[in-house]
């Protein structure tokens, strides 16, 4: 590193401590590369939507930080991880082919030449040849090497099957929302993709946790964690219950999403009012204290996909109605309509 570029380092990382510090985020190795990232504009994305954040909602607080270190930082890794995995895949399904392919194979062979030998050494004990006696010891050891061979590549196709239950298990992961185990905004960033592209009507419900901050100030963050965990259940209820096809994710924060492919507005705004009902219904209790909680309610904006509308603007129009429906008083549905 020449001497410019260490004084570049040096005055990047004079105006990243600060703004670290003004936000109240700890200094550690993920939130200061994130920060640095910003302060640099390595990813102009992440740059806008911190831009947008400290200049709209006063701070970026560590929550929200771990949301973006898992979509602009994590999320990257994670991309470069599923190309792995799918190079991974290819290989061992190759692999365990022709390793089934070779157990036949030798299954097949060791039937065919038993049987053979059986014959053979009938035939050597009544005419006493020599050298059908010596074939036949020699096929035997031949057979007995062919078994071990068979043994070795089960073994080998046990290891395969389970280095298969591994991949799947990572590529679950790499999908799932560590907190509340429902679908990630990746997983409904790529499940969005698909249906816009194939399916005529498609709904998006965004679901916003009301008043959520005071449950964190008031009773503590793993109680947070907690109202955040079950609101995220009672959506998943609600999807197995009541709309076929219908996929919660949790978007961020206290803020989640259900997507509803093949459903048009009317249907969405009755299943997002299911979900409104279900949520405000739920009765929490903090265990240490025994006290029961202030009910939870949600606010919910719904739009339906409009033909040759982009992803942007469908959660867009969602997210105005979510915001309507905070302004209105919180605790309902706002649908939008066509645009
Ligand atoms: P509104 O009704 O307008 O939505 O108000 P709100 O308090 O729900 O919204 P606000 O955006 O002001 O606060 C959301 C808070 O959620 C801020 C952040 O500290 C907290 N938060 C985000 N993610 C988590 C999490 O995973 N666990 C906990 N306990 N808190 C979180
Ligand atoms: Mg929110
Ligand atoms: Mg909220």
């Amino acid at each position: 590193m020449n001497e410019t570029s260490v004084n570049i380092v040096n005055q990047n990382f004079r105006k990243t401590i600060p703004l670290m510090v003004g936000n109240n985020i700890p200094v550690t190795p993920p939130y200061y590369t994130l920060w640095y990232s910003y302060v640099t504009n390595a990813i102009p994305a992440l740059t806008q939507r911190m831009d947008e954040i400290l200049t709209g909602q006063q701070r970026c607080d560590r929550y929200l930080c771990d949301s973006l270190l898992d979509e602009f930082m994590v999320g990257n890794a994670k991309t470069q991880l599923a190309d792995i995995q799918n190079s991974i895949h290819q290989v061992v399904n190759s692999i365990g082919d022709s390793t089934e392919h070779a157990m036949n194979s030798a299954d097949h062979l060791n039937e065919s030449l038993s049987e053979d030998m059986a014959v053979m050494a009938q035939e050597a004990r009544q005419g006493n040849h020599p050298t059908a006696h010596k074939m036949v010891r020699l096929a035997q050891n031949f057979m007995s090497k062919t078994e071990d061979y068979r043994a070795q590549l089960a073994q080998q196709n046990a290891e395969i099957q389970a280095l298969k239950k591994r991949i799947a298990e990572t590529e679950r992961q790499v999908f799932t929302d560590g907190l509340t185990s429902i679908f990630n905004r990746k997983k409904f960033n790529e499940d969005l993709s698909v249906y816009m592209a194939t399916s005529a009507t498609t709904c998006v419900v965004l679901v916003d946790i009301d008043h959520f901050k005071p449950f964190n100030d008031q009773y503590g963050h793993l109680v947070g964690d907690k109202v955040i965990q079950t609101v995220a259940q009672a959506l998943k209820k609600t999807c197995e219950t009541s709309q076929k096809d219908a996929q919660a994710y949790r978007f961020g924060g206290e803020e989640f999403a259900v997507l509803l492919p093949n459903t048009n507005i009317e249907v969405a705004t009755r299943f997002a009012d299911n979900i409104r009902d279900r949520v405000s219904r739920l009765n929490l209790t903090n265990k240490k204290t025994g006290e029961k909680l202030r009910p939870i309610t949600t606010s919910l904006g719904v739009a339906q996909c409009q033909p040759g509308e982009t992803i942007e603007s469908l959660l867009e129009r969602a997210d105005q109605r979510l915001y309507d429906a905070k302004r209105s008083g919180r605790n309902c549905v706002r649908p939008a309509l066509a645009s």
